[in-house]
């Protein structure tokens, strides 16, 4: 065990004498990932020579995301760490840190270009898994930690990695002819949270939040009626819920629609900050993509559905 991990265990009460976790000796390059869209990249590229074990699953903020004690220990028995960094896993960044000397791990969102990033140069958006093109960054960055920390792997890395990024493309024009159906005023993202910014720089669509970068305010009344106005004058006819984050403002934005006679529907959930159930198309990244582009493509056109 090297120093550096040595004041994190101590703080943690885990002691510098801690038991190393129990690796089962499969002969596998054991892989530590925090959100679970991590977790489902390093199992696309990894194949049977990885075993990943991720952090947070479903449903969980990885903004709020604290790590437990048995996280660190994770963490430190670890072949290779990969995670998101630009501050994604806030409040994990002490302890991602400290793992840089003695496990190699890998901020993969950090080595993409600065200039492909959105959001202001101290702080760019983490988000970004919801542009395929830097998303197949990512997947090229995963690749190479992969094959870095076991190099007799390098030749299944990169087919798979080839695999991957051709999926992404499919992924990539499909969702662009998704939303060239709707009509472009009408290609308006409202919802409560910031996470789609690169999703509509991709694909030409206008992304407005109830309540801003931070759900922690309430949203004021003149705001909530100035949206219902946008609404009904651009004739956008669906909101969308995230599967974290209380309905209640958006409720307040259809009311205010309603009272100007314009119906809006709750356009569906759409994934956020995590994949859905492992096991199911929503689990990966490409089906949960796919999941948000029909949600929102369908919502915003409801007379083409069928
Ligand atoms: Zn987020």
């Amino acid at each position: 065990m090297r120093r550096a991990l040595l004041p994190l265990l101590a703080a943690l009460g885990l002691g510098a004498c801690a038991p190393a976790p129990s690796t089962p000796d499969d002969g596998r390059v054991h892989v530590v990932t925090t959100v679970n869209m991590l977790g489902d990249l390093a199992r696309q590229l990894g194949g049977e020579r990885v075993r990943v074990t991720g952090l947070m699953g479903p449903g969980v903020d990885p903004h709020l995301y604290k790590a437990s004690a048995g996280d660190v220990r994770r963490l430190a028995g670890a072949d290779l760490v990969l995670y998101g960094g630009l501050h994604l896993e806030g409040k994990m960044v002490d302890v991602l840190h400290a793992l840089g000397t003695r496990t190699t791990s890998v901020a993969l969102f950090e080595t993409l270009p600065r200039e492909r990033l959105l959001g202001p140069p101290g702080t760019p958006d983490p988000h970004v898994w919801f542009d395929p093109t830097l998303w197949a960054g990512v997947a090229r960055a995963a690749a190479q930690a992969l094959t870095q920390v076991d190099p007799a792997g390098r030749e299944v890395y990169a087919a798979n990695l080839r695999r991957y990024l051709g999926e992404l493309e499919q992924l990539d024009r499909w969702s662009a002819a998704q939303f060239r159906t709707v009509p472009e005023r009408q290609r308006v993202l409202v919802t409560a949270h910031d996470a789609f910014q690169y999703l509509a720089r991709r694909y030409g669509l206008e992304v407005r939040g109830v309540q801003g970068l931070s759900t922690v305010a309430e949203a004021s009344g003149v705001r909530v009626r100035d949206l219902a106005a946008f609404l009904d004058e651009r004739d956008i006819r669906a909101v969308f819920l995230e599967s974290t984050v209380s309905p209640r403002t958006l409720e307040a934005v259809r009311e205010a629609a309603r009272a100007r006679g314009h119906a809006v529907a709750l356009g569906g959930s759409l994934y956020a900050d995590a994949a859905g159930d492992p096991g199911t198309p929503e689990g990966t990244v490409t089906g949960m993509i796919r999941h948000n582009v029909r949600t929102i493509v369908a919502g915003l056109t409801p007379e083409a559905r069928r």
